[in-house]
């Protein structure tokens, strides 16, 4: 089967559930965000900028808690921020575990190897020997890390052990250059490919997050599917990049980069996502077939968004995941108080000119799976994927060149210290710009907490460099 079982049933059951009560809206997917703190800026990220002023702020893990019961979803999808970060999170996700949810821990990767090292530290006997040897002899667990987690682990707090209810949901928009370069920083793609490794290592489930931005080659994703397929990666979610007002205010104003060359229209969505159906069945695409005729431009659908709502700081965010016209104490209430028919585009009509260029997952997906806009035939085509066999790992893609970017010396730093050292820069004055600060500490994943900048979220030096070299040349 393309999909477990057991999840597939789940999800059926709700559906059934809530068709046969005639419940006109209900949560299929919670967005949860315990926080809003990351370590990363990336480039298209809208909640790091929109919540800039409660970075601080958590809800408590009670609220998480009670917020899922609230939704009664079936799924949750602890998001933020950087999940990672929240102090409970291994509370939370065994919370959502007992309460029999499937739980997707949305996270940029950069802490999920020190997780897994709790975990094999909670479980260490002696027997776990020769799993530790492989993973330090495969570098993806060090000698002294090894030895931390022959001490074991006695601080009675769960760990984030692997289970068929859970996914971790790793955050990559394209190959090594690429994903370093929207996530605004290097060493990020090899350390998501190091914890990915290690997770399916130790019987984790695994999936991908991709957002497709217009400078995102569609040739590029293929092989970053090729790629992850050869590491058994169990899906892939992937959704067109939406243009964010706060994100595309800080481009503009960080980056000094127009965010109609970032972000997708439509027309260039369907245009990206003309052989996601190919994809369907090459890959272990997450999202309904008729969620991927509508990306592909082979139909309409009307936005769910309801079905995937966000709770945060703030309370249930509304109108969805992307756009805040307000945010409502209750679950219940936001149904009730959204006029829900304002937005989305019917008939080729944007409702809400917010909504003009928006195609993405947790807009349009439930769509697919709940049948609005049901089309005959639909349901067939659903089962069929759902409960089709599940491609096989693609093993040639082991010999895609991931590592085109820091790696291999290509990263953008690497580059940004070329454009300086070059001899027109040197001639304006840019290498003293350059010099005048010490080297990035990009290059130490090993310990992602304490190395460098990480956790910092601090890009000044390298934003003053790209400003210098984009007024010198
Ligand atoms: S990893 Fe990037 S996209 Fe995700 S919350 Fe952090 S800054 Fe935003
Ligand atoms: S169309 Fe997109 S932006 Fe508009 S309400 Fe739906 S999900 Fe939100």
């Amino acid at each position: 089967m393309r999909f477990p079982l057991a999840l597939t049933a789940k999800i059926a059951r709700h559906i059934i559930k809530h068709k046969m009560l005639r419940t006109p809206r209900f949560a299929m997917v919670l967005q949860l965000e315990p926080l809003h703190t990351c370590n990363l800026t990336c480039t298209g990220c809208g909640r790091i900028r929109e919540y800039s002023t409660s970075l601080k702020d958590m809800m408590s893990l009670e609220d998480c808690l009670g917020s899922a019961t609230e939704c009664d979803a079936p799924m949750v999808s602890i998001c933020g921020g950087e999940p990672l970060i929240y102090p409970k999170i291994e509370e939370l996700v065994d919370g959502l575990l007992q309460q029999g949810r499937i739980v997707y821990i949305c996270t940029n990767g950069m802490f999920m190897r020190k997780k897994m090292r709790d975990y094999l530290a909670s479980i260490y006997s002696p027997n776990l020997e020769p799993k530790l040897a492989k993973l330090v002899e495969d570098k993806l667990v060090t000698e002294k890390e090894a030895e931390t987690i022959r001490k074991g682990k006695s601080d009675g707090r769960p760990v984030i052990h692997p289970s068929k209810w859970q996914y971790w949901n790793v955050h990559v928009d394209g190959l090594e250059y690429t994903h370093d370069l929207i996530v605004e920083r290097e060493g990020v793609f090899k350390e998501c490919v190091e914890a990915i490794k290690m997770a399916k290592f130790l019987g984790y489930q695994v999936a991908t997050n991709t957002t497709v931005y217009k400078e995102t080659e569609v040739k590029e994703i293929e092989q970053m599917f090729e790629y992850f397929s050869s590491l058994e990666v169990d899906g892939h979610t992937i959704s067109p990049g939406y243009e964010y007002d706060a994100a595309k205010k800080d481009m503009v104003k960080r980056l000094n980069k127009q965010p109609e060359d970032f972000f997708l229209t439509r027309k260039m969505t369907r245009e990206k996502f003309a052989k996601i159906q190919e994809w369907g069945q090459r890959f272990t695409i997450f999202g309904t077939p008729v969620y991927q005729e509508f990306l592909a431009g082979k139909r309409d659908l009307t936005c769910t968004a309801w079905a995937i709502p966000t709770r945060n700081v703030k309370g249930w965010k509304a109108p969805c995941y992307l756009m805040t016209d307000g945010h409502y104490p209750k679950y219940q209430e936001m149904l009730d108080t959204v006029d829900w028919t304002k937005y989305g585009v019917v008939g080729g009509v944007a409702r809400d000119p917010r909504c003009e260029n928006c195609m993405v997952h947790c807009g349009y997906d439930p769509s697919g799976a709940l049948g609005t806009n049901y089309q005959r035939g639909d349901n067939w085509k659903n089962i069929k994927y759902n409960f089709g066999a599940k491609p096989q790992p693609y093993r040639e893609g082991a010999k895609v060149n991931a590592f085109n970017g820091m790696t291999i010396g290509k990263g953008h730093l690497a580059e940004a210290k070329a454009a300086i050292n070059s001899p027109r820069a040197a001639m304006n004055g840019a290498q003293a710009a350059f010099s005048r600060k010490a080297e990035p500490q990009d290059h130490d994943h090993s310990h992602a907490e304490g190395g460098g900048g990480c956790g910092s979220g601090d890009t000044t030096q390298r934003d003053e460099l790209l400003a210098k070299i984009k007024k010198d040349t």
